[in-house]
């Protein structure tokens, strides 16, 4: 029983340790460059994922300015992650509709943030690629149940055709209270 036990905790501890490295190739670079370039690039150069990047919008008369972190890469080095998020007002978490597996990692990260980001930390999640509808692996309305349960923005996104992106940082920006 004990050595059932033990190997359990290290399946566990496995898996924790490995989740980092299975969620690249969602989209969250071309989201971001879509929302700043307004362009999809479909070579896009991993090294622009690890990049810090401004836009400024303009929504109800008011100056909106986003100041983006793209982690891509980090999140092999999960211990690198918190020095992103620790200092932002909201995180857009990003899986890809056509694959099952993004979706259930996300959830370890939703975790994650919960136990050591900001408390009030506003979360988005973004199902990318929603113009792949053809060969969609997660249903919409789970993901939506998912993010309705855990009080996060949801959105279904494609960086390629331009879907829902501006959307997505609007509907964050009404939910981050104003600094005055
Ligand atoms: P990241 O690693 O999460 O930053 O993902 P990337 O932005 O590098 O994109 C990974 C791959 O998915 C690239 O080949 C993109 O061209 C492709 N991709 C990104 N967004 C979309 C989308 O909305 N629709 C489709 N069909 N492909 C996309």
């Amino acid at each position: 029983r004990l050595v059932i036990q033990i190997l359990e905790h290290l399946s566990e501890l496995l898996t924790s340790l490995l989740w980092p490295l299975k969620d690249t190739g969602v989209g969250k670079s071309s989201i971001v460059w879509r929302f700043v370039e307004d362009s999809f690039d479909p070579n896009i150069n991993p090294t622009i994922g690890a990049s810090f990047m401004t836009k400024t919008v303009q929504y109800q008369n008011e100056l909106h300015k986003f100041l983006i972190w793209d982690t891509a890469g980090q999140e092999r080095f999960r211990a690198l992650a918190p020095m992103y998020y620790r200092g932002s007002a909201a995180a857009i978490i990003v899986y890809d509709i056509t694959k099952e597996e993004t979706f259930s990692t996300l959830k370890n990260w939703v975790r994650e943030l919960r136990q050591h980001g900001p408390p009030n930390i506003v979360v988005a999640i973004a199902g990318n690629k929603c113009d792949l509808i053809d060969v969609r692996e997660v249903m919409e309305r789970d993901a939506k149940d998912y993010a309705d349960s855990i009080h996060a923005i949801f959105v279904e996104t494609s960086a390629k055709n331009a879907i829902n992106i501006n959307e997505l940082f609007i509907e964050i920006s009404r939910r981050i209270p104003s600094a005055d």
